[in-house]
């Protein structure tokens, strides 16, 4: 249930990254599939440049005033979507639209009221909530008074999408905002886990050492008072001291060790929250069956996912992450097999930098093998380990 939902989630964020600039070629074009077709309301003033309806002149002065106001509108559609322009700007292009659209209606007549649309849309996604709030009702009140003296039924018929679309617009920002703070929210997420396991860290080494230390600093006290007149007992209680401190380094190793290595099922969970944290649609297993696996092989794939979901999160811009892990009786032995495939842009094909390079040697060291490397439809890594002995010989032993 939980993921269906994650998955819709991320879904729906790859249709478009909202509130986000485009980060390669392919987001680009999809955000100019949902303006384009918003250009329709142009056809209208296109074809009566077209029709030569007006003296050359006219027509000329017509054609870059419609130059000029596509050219405001998408430079404050588009780019305002990832970096809003600072207010100044914003007022100076919105002001050239409103210009462009009344003198053009006015001049060139009622087939150039659709300008009014573009006008009103764009005080919904570029202007603070109070400011649209007015400048919209106030463009549709100029649009009716040009609108009617040019042509009653055109303004009737546009008055209601000039006004309607202006404030859907303001909504369309205000879902925008909420799901850039969506994002913000998960990757604080993230980090207060990683601070929870530091927390951790912290409180086992207290608990660990500080037993320890109060012991060795008691027998201390003892010893030290009781080197001169029974050397014999204070003996007794170094060797204690050796003992006890002895102990207390292999605790902390095994406490250290314990949480610098990394577990495959905890890296599977920080593979879902990052690939969706990152925009995408992650299909990953939950825990994997890892009886008879030897730690070595378990960790070395660990470090291998983290650093293939590191790649395709910074490397890819990919839109679907597919993560499997599966046991393989190969002609190397029985493996465990781990895969991450994207369909992403799949890379420079350069080769392996020092990432690639680091896994493979922790890899060979733990007797396994990496395969990375561009695919028909994106980048693909296969890490396999070996996964000790196979369940029936296993079993039997
Ligand atoms: P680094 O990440 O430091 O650049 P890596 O060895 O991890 O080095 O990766 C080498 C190169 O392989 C990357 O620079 C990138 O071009 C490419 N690459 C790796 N993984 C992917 C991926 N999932 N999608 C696209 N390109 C990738
Ligand atoms: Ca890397």
């Amino acid at each position: 249930m939980t993921e269906d939902l994650r998955a819709t989630d991320a879904r729906a964020e790859r249709l478009v990254r909202m509130g986000e600039p485009p980060r390669n070629v392919r987001e680009a074009l999809r955000k100019m599939v949902w303006i384009l077709p918003w250009l329709v309301f142009l056809a209208s003033p296109v074809s009566d440049l077209t029709g030569g309806h007006h003296s050359a002149g006219a027509t000329a002065a017509g054609w870059a005033g419609l130059t000029v106001f596509v050219g405001a509108y998408m430079t404050l559609v588009f780019r305002n979507m990832g970096r809003p322009f600072p207010t100044p700007v914003v007022a100076v292009l919105l002001g050239v639209l409103a210009v462009l659209a009344v003198t053009l209606c006015l001049t060139l007549g009622s087939r150039w009221l659709g300008l009014f649309v573009y006008l009103s849309v764009s005080c919904g996604v570029t202007l603070p909530l109070r400011a649209a709030y007015w400048t919209i009702p106030l463009t549709t009140v100029v649009f009716l008074a040009i609108g009617l003296r040019e042509d009653e039924d055109a303004a009737w018929g546009l008055v209601l999408v000039v006004l309607l679309v202006g404030y859907s617009m303001t909504g369309v920002r205000q879902l925008v905002r909420t799901t850039v703070e969506l994002r913000k929210a998960r990757a604080t997420v993230a980090q207060l886990a990683a601070n929870e396991e530091r927390l951790r860290l912290a409180r086992d080494l207290h608990d660990l050492l500080g037993h320890s230390l109060s012991l060795i600093t008691l027998k201390s006290e003892l010893a030290g008072r009781m080197l001169p007149d029974h050397p014999g007992k204070a003996a007794q209680q170094v060797a204690d001291i050796e003992q006890v401190s002895r102990q207390a380094l292999v605790d902390v190793r095994e406490a250290v060790t314990g949480y610098r290595r990394p577990r495959l099922a905890a890296e599977l969970a920080g593979t879902q929250v990052a690939l969706t944290a990152a925009g995408m649609v992650a299909d990953v297993p939950d825990e994997p069956d890892l009886a008879g696996v030897p730690e070595e092989s378990e960790a070395a794939l660990a470090w291998a996912l983290r650093e293939a979901v590191t790649n395709v999160v910074r490397h890819s811009g990919a839109g679907r992450c597919t993560v499997e892990v599966l046991k393989r009786q190969t002609l190397d032995g029985y493996m465990l097999e781990l895969s991450v495939e994207d369909d992403g842009s799949g890379g420079t094909g350069k080769g392996p930098g020092n990432g690639l390079t680091g896994l493979t040697e922790r890899l060979e060291k733990a007797g396994g093998t990496l395969e990375a490397g561009r695919t028909k439809r994106g980048f693909r890594l296969v890490a396999r380990v070996p996964a000790g002995f196979p369940p029936a010989v296993g079993s039997g032993a």
